[in-house]
């Protein structure tokens, strides 16, 4: 019998979880390095389009996904009046779903399990070498057919990579909270919406997530210390947005902030080395597509080096001329939208342009029908 081929991933957020998955439903053994000492996601919620409803349902994690999550019937935009920008419907052929992080986490997590994918927890990796090995914080290591950075933003894999990069910061980003739903939440509006709540100087995102949830995106400029403090200000917030004052109140001291950034890589492989979700291609979130690429760069991975058989570099190869430019594609049309109203008042943020990640039929679900 030959032998099984192997890959070793550093990170088990959304990107580490869908390239195992998916290499090992192509007779590869995977195993995920964590540093963390659980196996979670962080944050509040999240945006999963078409795309990446294609990308779960290939790696057997959609039917949990789509239970429980939420649809929302319309995206709207309000002014500093809580007057009505715009309504946008989205229509079945391009679903925008809602739900809570963990609740995406927990899905991935289960498919990533029967598909048996091994873990390490507390396994920190500090370096990668491009001839097929992770390298621990503990010194050991981790030699493999292939090896994936998927340890997010910061990545040390990438960093030990040496890969030219190109580091776009912005002036705002966003605390991320997770409040109960309230019976009497929005009495002017359908509170199944999505909605941009618009003030002068500050935004918030309102995401039903589930009959219980609400997930709250708060943008601030990065320098206004008043308005970004963790606990939330909510005088200020409350000052700001009156019309939401009562949904502040219940917010506890939970929360974090992280500002907006986007990196550009010369490469996304070294040797038999290569870079997945965050640490090869964060964007801001203004299209709700990050975790969406990273889990389509992870599926069409397996694919192209499934395709390419004993030639693993020309499958890299392959893989990064076939979904690069889509990548790049989706962090400009994101980092365009970070202080840009368009999508809340009418303007052009749900045309062809925005909307091709979205509808794009990724690599490997060409097949699948719902
Ligand atoms: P991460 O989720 O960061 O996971 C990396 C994992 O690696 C973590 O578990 C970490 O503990 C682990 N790790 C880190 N370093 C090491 C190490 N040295 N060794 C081992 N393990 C390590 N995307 C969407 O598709 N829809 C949205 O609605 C959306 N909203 C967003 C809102 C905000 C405010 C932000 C900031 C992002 C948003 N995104 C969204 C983007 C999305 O969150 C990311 O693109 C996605 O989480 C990337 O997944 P990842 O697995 O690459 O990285």
């Amino acid at each position: 019998m030959p032998r099984r081929k192997h890959v070793e991933i550093a990170g088990g957020g959304f990107a580490g979880l869908a390239t195992a998955t998916a290499f090992c439903h192509r007779g590869w053994t995977a195993r995920i390095h964590e540093a963390a000492p659980e196996l979670r996601s962080f944050g509040a919620g999240i945006f999963i389009w078409e795309n990446g409803l294609r990308v779960l349902k290939a790696l057997g994690a959609y039917d949990a996904v789509v239970a429980g999550a939420h649809e929302a019937p319309g995206y709207e935009g309000r002014d500093e009046n809580n007057e009505r920008m715009s309504l946008h419907h989205f229509g079945g052929d391009c679903r925008m779903l809602t739900m809570t992080r963990q609740h995406l986490y927990a899905a991935m997590l289960a498919a990533a399990q029967r598909a048996g994918v091994a873990f390490e927890i507390s396994s920190e990796i500090v370096a990668a070498d491009p001839t097929g090995a992770l390298i621990g914080a503990d010194g050991n290591r981790h030699e493999a057919d292939l090896v994936v950075g998927a340890d997010g933003v910061n990545s040390k894999v990438r960093q030990s990579l040496g890969v030219k990069t190109e580091r776009t910061t912005f002036t705002h980003g966003v605390i991320r909270i997770l409040v109960p739903r309230g019976d009497q939440d929005l009495t002017e509006t359908n509170p199944d919406y999505v909605i941009n709540f618009w003030g002068p100087r500050l935004k918030v995102l309102y995401t039903p997530c589930d009959a219980n949830d609400l997930y709250l995106a708060m943008m601030v400029h990065k320098e206004d210390d008043e308005a970004r403090a963790i606990p939330v200000n909510k005088k200020v917030w409350k000052q700001e947005i009156p019309h939401l004052a009562h949904i502040f109140d219940r917010i506890d001291d939970q929360g974090r902030f992280d500002s907006y950034e986007m990196t550009k890589l010369d490469r996304m492989s070294v040797g038999r080395a290569v870079l997945i979700g965050d640490s090869g291609h964060p964007m801001p979130p203004t299209l709700g597509q990050g975790a969406g690429c990273a889990i389509m760069n992870a599926l069409g991975l397996a694919v192209a080096i499934d395709e390419a058989g004993d030639d693993l570099l020309d499958g890299l190869r392959v893989w990064e001329q076939r979904e690069r430019p889509l990548t790049e594609h989706t962090q400009d049309i994101s980092s365009l939208y970070v202080r840009n109203r368009a999508g809340s008042d009418g303007g052009n943020k749900w045309d062809a342009i925005a909307m091709r990640t979205a509808r794009h039929i990724p690599t490997g679900t060409a097949d699948i029908i719902f």
